[in-house]
């Protein structure tokens, strides 16, 4: 049984203020320990359930060498390999291969989630709303997008509570999740200390892939329309010219494809 899990940090128990995700700021070592332990727990759960090949890839851009590239590596459970600084959402080669189910670890909600701790869509100050279609989404759709373009459903999705009630909406009220805290605000939260909430996770992981819950790849219809409203006039430069994008007002885009991959492509570029 192949396991993708996909990893952000802003989700993790304890983590509250963007010091914690920042390479560079003290707190950020408190960050990435509180990270990689939480990883810890999901890769046990998934040998538990009888994994026997678990790729972790980092998902968390927290600046400069350290973006992708936040695991303490040798805090890592040995029985997993993992990705580091490959660019955001750009690793297939597990789907291509065939990977039995994904598991998202330490996500956080789309921007505008009001009790969504550090709550955000790509970059907080570029991307304002993400449509899939119809589907408003965040990074959790973003991924499971991903995934599901290969076939691989999403088993698993723990962050905060708005989080988990997010990736319902899209996934469907079968998914597994582990909410570690609830946020008060976008900067606060009432938590489930983080020995407590890796016991969770590592459980909601063996039980995610023991009894496989009837959770279906998320496959948005085709042809595929990508709504992207931006947050400034001056990043929309990023966008013109772009074959397949058109400007509908200053600040929202379209991207339209035969499958979501190809809308996505139009818009999503390789760079780190
Ligand atoms: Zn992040």
């Amino acid at each position: 049984m192949k396991i993708l899990i996909m990893t952000d940090m802003e989700g993790i128990s304890g983590v509250v203020v963007w010091e914690q995700v920042m390479g560079g700021k003290p707190m950020y070592e408190e960050g990435r320990r509180l990270y990689t332990e939480e990883i810890n727990a999901a890769v046990r759960g998934a040998k538990a359930a009888g994994a026997t090949e678990i790729v972790v890839v980092d998902c968390h851009g927290a600046g400069e060498g350290w973006t992708f590239n936040s695991l303490i590596p040798e805090l890592l459970d040995p029985n997993c390999e993992w990705v580091a600084h490959h660019p955001w959402s750009r690793y297939t080669e597990l789907l291509e291969q065939g990977c039995d189910a994904a598991l998202f670890v330490g996500m956080h909600a789309r921007a505008n989630t009001p009790d969504g701790v550090m709550c955000h869509t790509i970059s907080s100050t570029t991307w304002r709303n993400l449509w899939f279609n119809e589907d408003l989404v965040g990074e959790t759709g973003i991924n499971a997008a991903l995934c599901g373009h290969y076939g691989c459903p999403v088993l698993l999705v723990t962050g905060d509570e708005a989080t988990c009630r997010e990736a319902k909406e899209i996934l469907g009220k079968d998914l597994p999740t582990v909410a570690v805290k609830r946020g008060l605000s976008r900067y606060s939260a009432r938590q489930i200390p983080p020995v407590r909430a890796r016991k969770m996770i590592e459980e909601g992981a063996r039980q995610a892939l023991e009894l496989k819950p009837d959770v279906q790849p998320y496959v948005p219809a085709k042809p595929t329309t990508i709504t992207v409203e931006l947050s400034t006039v001056d990043t929309a430069a990023n966008f013109q010219g772009r074959h397949g994008v058109e400007f509908i007002d200053p600040l929202k885009l379209v991207s339209k494809g035969e499958d979501w991959m190809e809308a996505w492509n139009q818009i999503w570029s390789w760079k780190t």
